[in-house]
């Protein structure tokens, strides 16, 4: 059996205080709780300025990965506010989220942005989370796969492979809406992501595909049981040690 990989995408939230406190929870539940390690690897992205406080909190137990929400395309040098893999990588994450949607809105990202740091991250041994997905009008125009099969071949770098990249896939619009895609537009989205990677890739079919948008403890047991689905990327909802860890458990045969 193949493990779903629960990530949480904590996003520019909370105190540090807050932080602290929810990686304990998020740890001490799992300790209440092993079953929850044989079917789920724990990823959680907090900021920044957080991770040291997270790395600290973990005490080298590795039942919880951490990772950063970005990286800089850069090595190092004149590129003030931005922070490069390698220093992410030295801060002892094992993961990086590139190409989320927020940062595609906000900050301008193009799918070249995101290979360029995608193979930065690859040199400094990160694992990739690339996000794709398609905005709500291109839905509305049933362009959705054509928007992440460029977005694929334009964000994956020639170094990627299944063991240094995931693909989230996020459908725009239910991104912190509360509205998640239907299993069955998911399913048919995540055989098509299958597909293109299997275009590109030699173990494409090790490569885990999440699902990110509105994941939360009630629909979690359908969206993680549907093919293709190798785990969830979750904003909102990991921001609750319970919502994250009802999720997990939703993943339980
Ligand atoms: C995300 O931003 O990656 C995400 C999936 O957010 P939410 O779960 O809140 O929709």
């Amino acid at each position: 059996m193949n493990k779903k990989l629960i990530a949480g995408n904590w996003k520019m939230n909370g105190s540090l205080d807050d932080s602290k406190g929810l990686i304990a929870d998020v740890v001490n539940g799992i300790f209440g709780s092993q079953v929850l390690l044989e079917y789920c690897d724990f990823l959680v992205c907090p900021p920044y300025l957080h991770l040291y406080a997270v790395r600290h909190a973990l005490h080298g137990n590795d039942s919880v990965a951490y990772g950063a929400q970005d990286c800089s395309a850069a090595a190092n040098g004149a590129r003030t506010g931005d922070t490069s893999a390698e220093m992410i990588a030295d801060s002892g994450c094992s993961h990086v989220i590139l190409g989320h949607s927020e940062r595609r809105q906000h900050h301008g990202e193009t799918d070249e942005t995101v290979r360029r740091k995608a193979e930065m991250a690859h040199k400094s041994n990160l694992i990739t989370i690339i996000c794709v997905g398609e905005k709500e009008e291109e839905r509305d125009l049933g362009v959705q796969e054509e928007v992440v099969a460029k977005q694929i071949s334009g964000a994956l770098p020639d170094s990627a492979n299944a063991q240094n990249t995931v693909i989230a896939y996020e459908p725009v619009w239910a991104i912190g809406t509360g509205k998640s895609a239907s299993a069955e537009d998911v399913k048919s989205m995540h055989g098509f992501i299958r597909r293109k990677l299997q275009e590109k890739l030699e173990d494409s079919n090790k490569l885990r595909i999440l699902y990110g948008g509105s994941m939360k403890p009630e629909n979690a047991k359908e969206l993680l049981a549907t093919e293709n689905v190798d785990g969830g990327l979750i904003g909102g909802a990991s921001l609750s040690a319970d919502q994250f860890l009802k999720i997990a458990q939703a993943a339980l045969a």
